[in-house]
């Protein structure tokens, strides 16, 4: 199993196809997608490859992320690819559902375990005023299809927002109660392209986290491999509430996972200072040099992102590496 210099263990690998977004939102990519130049993707055989040698290290969860992952044609095939991997466990998929509806069922025919779909509103205005357009019913119809094909997670992404989602939290809470869906409320990270609207926009999850144990929720034991996310469970519920809380005091204790860009950058942490290039060793006559290189950059993976003295490293939005 991979490990670092701190102790931790690495289970989990957050693998980005492609860093293109058709989505505009506000707290990401607000101009929409820029294009400086031309970029060459991991194509599926490197995918294959770089799958392979992290799961020869232990890594047994795959999330396929982006920019949208499911602009890419070849999305199925790269499922089926990694599903295929000796090793790995589980292959996961996060999206703003677009086309949800029309692809859900290839994607669970092609070998996808769970799903996490990105829904900041149940309103469609709200969505309109955050994400650029109202998804809404591409959303709600796919997720009804993913609960009939043999996917077994569903997850909703919610990141909270001050000035547009925070007064509406209930009313996603009160949607999950009778769906075996587990929202996630993300808190708002700093990127360096959001400085002002962070600073209008955060607010803290474990704010939120107080109030739904003061409704009777109660937090779910997790263990120490499941990562930083916390889960809470309440008995009138079908729907499960968890938090991503960057800002939360050991947040990175619990760190779990590893990213690797679409250009096939392996990035320690999400607010790191730089990818470290695989490419060039993402060939299968190059294993054992692959393994190595994995193996000794962990030593470098730092205890703890500086998200909360306002340093991004060199992350100007998660559409770069997925989240
Ligand atoms: N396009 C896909 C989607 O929308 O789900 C995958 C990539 S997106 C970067 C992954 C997740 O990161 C989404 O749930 C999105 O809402 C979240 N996200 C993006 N920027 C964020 C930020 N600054 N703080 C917190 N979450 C953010």
């Amino acid at each position: 199993m991979l490990q670092d210099a701190h102790g931790r263990e690495f289970s989990y690998l957050r693998l980005s196809i492609t860093d293109v977004c058709n989505y505009r939102c506000n707290y990401c990519l607000p101009d929409g997608y820029q294009c400086e130049s031309k970029q060459q993707h991991l194509s599926l055989d490197e995918i294959k490859t770089l799958v392979s040698a992290f799961a020869r290290n232990g890594i047994e969860k795959v999330r396929i992320t982006g920019g949208e992952p499911s602009l890419r044609r070849d999305l199925c095939d790269i499922i089926t690819v990694i599903k295929n991997t000796p090793g790995i466990k589980k292959v996961a998929l996060t999206t703003n559902a677009h086309q949800l509806d029309r692809h859900v069922k290839a994607w669970a025919n092609a070998g996808l375990d769970a799903l996490n779909v990105s829904c900041d509103s149940l309103d469609g205005r709200m969505l309109k005023a955050i994400i650029g357009r109202n998804n809404l019913t591409e959303l709600l119809n796919g997720l009804a299809i993913a609960q009939t094909t043999t996917i077994s997670s569903i997850k909703i992404n919610t990141v909270l927002l001050k000035q547009y989602n925070y007064a509406q939290i209930q009313d996603l809470i009160a949607w999950v109660k009778d769906k075996p869906i587990s929202l996630r409320f993300i808190e708002l990270m700093q990127t360096l392209d959001n400085k002002v609207y962070f600073e209008k926009n955060h607010v803290s999850a474990q704010h939120v986290a107080d109030k739904l144990t003061a409704e009777g929720w109660q937090a779910i034991q997790r263990s120490k491999s499941a990562g930083p996310a916390k889960e809470f469970y309440h008995p009138d519920s079908l729907g499960k509430v968890g938090f991503i809380a960057p800002y939360s005091k050991d947040f990175c204790q619990s760190c779990n996972r590893l990213r690797i860009s679409s250009l096939g950058k392996l990035h320690l942490c999400l607010f790191g200072e730089a990818g470290h290039d695989l490419r060039p060793l993402l060939t299968k006559d190059k294993q054992h040099q692959l393994d190595a290189c994995i193996d000794a950059l962990l030593n470098d993976k730092p205890l703890s992102h500086f998200l909360h003295q306002g340093i991004s490293g060199c992350t100007s939005d998660l559409a770069m590496l997925g989240g």
